[in-house]
């Protein structure tokens, strides 16, 4: 399929949260059974978001502590990132703080980011939903209820974060001139950088 832009996204949280599940979900319709992620994995799938046909690059990356140095050197360039935690586990959840920082520290500036609740299918629940949104409110960011094994939120969240990233192309938040890339235009054949400014939408919401 023929695109306008390719952004390149990225999967982060700890170990076993299941990124590598919805990264499935979303490119397959499915859960495939994978072996642990080591390092980064990468795959592609276009959406269309406003009629714009945009191609989404999403980076796997292994939450391992192990290999934060490899996923760390993945995080330059990226225009949009999905922090996930698992709603049965407290320690991934705590863990999220972390993972933005890294992000904020590491990441291109202005990258759109969401929060995504992974495995809410799951009956046990050690973070409910209203502490997540509450957490996501706080931070600023959209935040998602999503299960990689019934499918539920998984194309929104991704959706949502290539809107986030759209608009921040309309409003000039991001620079369409010269730089290290994560957007790249195929109609101006150039890449896009990323400037630290606010998103004049507001979390998830778009210009148009
Ligand atoms: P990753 O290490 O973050 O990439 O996590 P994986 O995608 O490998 O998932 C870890 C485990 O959680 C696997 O056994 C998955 O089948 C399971 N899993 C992932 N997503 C979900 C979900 O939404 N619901 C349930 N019930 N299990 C899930």
């Amino acid at each position: 399929m023929d695109y306008a832009y390719l952004f390149k996204f990225l999967l982060i949280g700890d170990s076993r949260v299941g990124k590598s599940s919805l990264l499935s979900h979303f490119i397959d319709g499915k859960i495939v059974p994978l072996p642990p992620t080591v390092g980064v994995e990468f795959a592609s799938r276009c959406v269309v978001v406003d009629e714009t046909v945009i191609k989404l690059q999403v980076w796997d990356t292994a939450g391992q502590e192990r290999f934060r140095s490899v996923t760390r050197s993945y995080f330059r360039g990226a225009a949009g990132a999905l922090v996930v935690y698992d709603t049965s586990r407290r320690d991934a959840f705590e863990n999220v703080p972390g993972w933005l920082q890294e992000v904020e520290t590491t990441a291109s500036h202005g990258m759109a980011i969401a929060l995504i609740a992974n495995k809410c299918d799951l009956p046990e629940r050690a973070v409910s939903a209203g502490e997540g949104a509450a957490f996501a409110k706080q931070h600023g960011l959209p935040f998602f209820e999503a299960s990689a094994k019934t499918g539920q939120g998984v194309n929104e969240a991704f959706t949502s974060v290539a809107r986030d990233v759209c608009c921040r192309v309309r409003h000039g938040t991001v620079d369409l001139r010269d730089g290290t890339c994560g957007i790249i235009s195929k109609v101006r054949k150039a890449p896009i950088v990323l400037k630290r400014k606010k998103n004049p939408c507001g979390p998830a919401r778009c210009c148009v």
